[in-house]
């Protein structure tokens, strides 16, 4: 992929060397001393006090060391970053030729370690995901290694095209489809649920593949043996493969993601056709 020297992306969050401490609740060893005491001595009202000050701390970002990325890190950061430029141009150009409206870009938080998201903790264990709730794509850079070691799928690429696969529930987010699903949650069997969250995962595979296709299309940016990374690791990191290769490993959106195969139809059907129309999962008969 030929990235180098291109423009970054504005809505780059770099949250990496803070680590989330809770502040504002104001509770000491002390506190949680006198709650001990307290409940040793049969008075319970004070563990929840505790408690009750314990949920009204509030989380906060605090710089505990200096960070320091190492060069290949910062090639990443400046390459995801890159990436993230051109899908808000693809997405823009898309919306407006396609679908007459106005795309509206998603923030990508960079984090090490752990963070905090509206969707709840981010962790570098829980790999890349998206929050609908606050629009920001969470990413911690480990997972480029972690797709290179644990799933063999090395490549900028294939880390690009998790960028894309990211961004792509936010493209799904903008077009209501998040909120549409939402609503059957609880309504539907968790069976039926399952079935339409992999029909949801298979159209982020295909809008990924739309935004690989206009995005070449426009800076010619693909090299031989980019798509073959891709597919690899839309391959590598379907369900299929992920439970069989590491039990206990678990993405947000885990167990829902489709098959390798039907991760990589969807994935080249959107980058044969660059036609965001022809992207309906939901009412496709066979995945
Ligand atoms: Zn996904």
């Amino acid at each position: 992929m030929r990235w180098e020297g291109r423009e970054g992306s504005r809505n780059v969050e770099d949250r990496r060397g803070q680590t989330m401490k809770r502040v504002g609740g104001g509770i000491g060893i002390g506190a949680i001393l006198i709650a001990i005491v307290a409940m040793l001595l049969g008075d319970d009202r004070a563990l929840g006090s505790l408690m009750t000050e314990m949920a009204q701390g509030q989380s906060a970002p605090t710089t505990t060391q200096e960070y320091q990325p190492t060069g290949q890190e910062q090639e990443l950061a400046q390459m995801v970053s890159v990436v993230l430029k051109e899908t808000e141009d693809v997405w823009r150009d898309v919306f407006r030729d396609q679908l007459n409206r106005n795309y509206e870009p998603a923030v990508l938080v960079l984090f090490s370690g752990s963070s905090t998201s509206a969707c709840g903790s981010a962790k570098a264990a829980t790999g890349p995901f998206y929050c609908p709730a606050d629009r920001k794509v969470y990413i911690d850079l480990s997972f480029y290694d972690e797709l290179r070691r644990k799933f063999k799928a090395p490549g900028d690429f294939a880390m690009a095209y998790v960028v894309a696969h990211e961004v792509a529930h936010h493209v799904q987010n903008l077009l209501g489809i998040t909120t549409q699903m939402d609503a059957q949650r609880g309504r539907v069997s968790k069976e039926a649920y399952n079935d339409l969250s992999v029909r949801l995962e298979l159209q982020a595979d295909f809008l990924s593949g739309v935004w690989a296709n206009h995005a070449h299309r426009k800076t010619g940016f693909l090299e031989r043996g980019d798509i073959e990374e891709a597919m690899n690791a839309a391959s590598a990191i379907g369900d299929d493969r992920i439970q069989m290769e590491s039990r206990g490993y678990v993405i947000p959106e885990s167990f829902t993601h489709g098959t390798s195969a039907q991760r990589q139809r969807w994935l080249r059907k959107g980058l044969e056709t660059g036609d965001i129309n022809q992207g309906d999962t939901f009412s496709a008969r066979t995945l």
